[in-house]
Formats: structure tokens, sequence, C-alpha cells
């Protein structure tokens, strides 16, 4: 018996509704739904993510932190790759994926965000900084590395535009934005809040992410650990594709409206 296209292609969209459908279940049984995002799903704003083709790392050999404290050179060229990454910062907008998030804490139905991401977009849409947390840092803020002063990017970016190529601080240490590069310790505080939550949670959803990174990528290990039931939207395979309740391959900015119009 042969198959037909339309059938498998009305047997895909059967399985998908019936995926969004146990996503929106599991989110409306008001537990404590927190959700963890990464580049993938702000692609749709016009930001380029890091491991996809022509992602970043096609373009750009990392720097590591050790580099920037030690090499002016490190610095130059670690300010150039931001100046030209400044525009996508400035301009890019949270799309459906970010707003339809807004949307579920606007609802009650979102205790948190655990985000790789440093271009602010979720604050952006409306949601209050205290429910994310970013555990790579904000490229919107830039951190003296010898006093800690937290400035805005805006003010860097002008002193390197007018040709003072590696910013340094009033007290003479060294400008960074305020993101978290390779070699870097990670922020404390975010780090213990984020594997609090998903010990804790009763349903965890990652949007846009490989899971390679570590240590982020612990996070949806310790959901399962703590029994909360595990959602994956992403374009590609994940090393969690396995152990997940729910994996929906599909565009962050497509999915995610139709799970929060389920509701
Ligand atoms: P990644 O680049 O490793 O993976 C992105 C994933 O998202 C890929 O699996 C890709 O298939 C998927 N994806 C791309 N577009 C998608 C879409 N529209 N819908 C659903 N899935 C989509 O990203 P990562 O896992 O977050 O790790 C990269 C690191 O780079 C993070 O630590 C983060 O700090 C940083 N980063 C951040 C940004 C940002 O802030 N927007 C951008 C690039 C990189």
């Amino acid at each position: 018996m042969r198959v037909s296209p339309t059938s498998t292609r009305r047997k895909m969209a059967d399985t998908m509704r019936k995926k969004i459908s146990l996503i929106a279940q599991k989110i409306g049984e008001a537990g404590k739904n927190v959700l963890f995002t990464g580049a993938g799903i702000s692609t749709e704003s016009g930001i380029p993510d890091y491991r996809s083709k022509g992602g970043i790392w096609d373009k750009f050999r990392p720097i590591y932190f050790d580099e920037f404290m030690s090499s002016r050179e490190a610095r130059v060229e670690y300010w150039r790759r931001k100046a030209e990454l400044y525009q996508d910062v400035v301009h890019a907008k949270p799309n459906p994926a970010h707003m339809s998030l807004f949307r579920l804490y606007e609802m009650g139905l979102l205790e948190a965000i655990i985000t790789q991401n440093i271009d602010g977009l979720h604050q952006e849409s409306g949601i209050p900084d205290d429910r994310v947390i970013e555990l790579h840092g904000s490229n919107r803020r830039v951190r003296c590395m010898n006093c800690g002063r937290v400035t805005s990017i805006h003010e860097a970016q002008e002193r390197v535009e007018r040709g003072d190529l590696a910013p340094e601080c009033e007290c003479g240490g060294y400008l960074k934005p305020d993101t978290i590069s390779f070699g870097q310790a990670m922020p404390e505080r975010e780090m213990q809040r984020a594997t609090e939550l998903s010990r804790t949670c009763d349903f965890f959803m990652v949007v846009g992410s490989t899971l390679l990174v570590q240590p982020a990528a612990l996070m949806p290990n310790y959901a399962k650990q703590g029994d909360a039931f595990l959602a994956i939207v992403n374009l590609s395979e994940t090393p969690y594709d396995e152990m997940c309740d729910v994996l929906i391959r599909g565009k962050a900015g497509e999915v995610l409206p139709q799970i929060v119009d389920t509701i």
C-alpha cells in the first residue's frame, strides 16, 4: 500500500497538535513553570546563533578571558567584534517567541526564565529583570574588570567609535561587555538560583539551545532528576532529545504562540 504525501503531512500535523496540547496542558496546571532559552529563540529577531551554519563561530575564533586580560591586542579585537555586533543589539526587537513568554508571565504561569542569551530581549518583551536569570551576562552592560562598576554599553561603544579602541575605566581597569567569556567564572548567584529553580520546578522547557554549553546545559538534567516534565523546542538535535517528555523540532516563533494560544 502506498502512503500519500497528503496523509503523511496530515499525520505530522496531528502529532504536532498533540504535542502542543500536552505542553499547553502541563503549563496550564499552574505548577512552577521554568523556561530555559538559548540563542535559537533570538535568531528570528535577526541575531545569529553560534553553532548553526553561518553562526558566529563560523566567522570568529573565541577570545578567552585570559587573553582579554593580558593583551591589549586581544582587547582591541574583542571590542572590534562587539562593534560589529552592536547594531544587532541596538536594533533587535523581541519576536513572537519572546512575546509568547511575556504572555505566559502575564497569565501568571511563568516562574522564571533561565537564559544563556546576552541580548536582553526577554526584558525588552516586558518581563521584569528579577524573573530573568542571565547565566552568561548581558551585552547591554559593561563592567570594569578592576572596580566592578557597571555602565551602559552605549557609552563604551561611543568611545570605541571615537577611536578609544579598548576603553578603560576611570580607575584604570579594563572595561569589558558584561558577558561571560570562555575561561571566565560563571556568576555565582545566578548559577545558584538557576540550579535551585531547575531542581524544584514542575515543568521545564528548553527553547533554542543545542544544550552543549556547560555548565548551563546541566539545568535540564537537574529538572529531570527533580521529576519535572521536560519539553524541548529546537530546530536541531540536543543530547537531551531521548530523555525529554515532548520534543518539538520547529521554529520557536511559530511553535510558542501556538502553545500559549492553546492554554
Ligand atoms: P547555540 O548557537 O549553540 O544553539 C542554538 C540552537 O537553536 C541550535 O540548536 C539551533 O538549531 C536552534 N535554533 C536556531 N534558530 C531557531 C529557531 N528559530 N527556533 C528554534 N530553534 C532554533 O546556542 P546556545 O545553546 O544558546 O549556546 C550558545 C552560547 O552563545 C550561549 O551561551 C549564549 O550565551 C551565546 N549566544 C547568545 C546569543 C544571544 O544572546 N542572542 C547569540 C549567540 C550566542
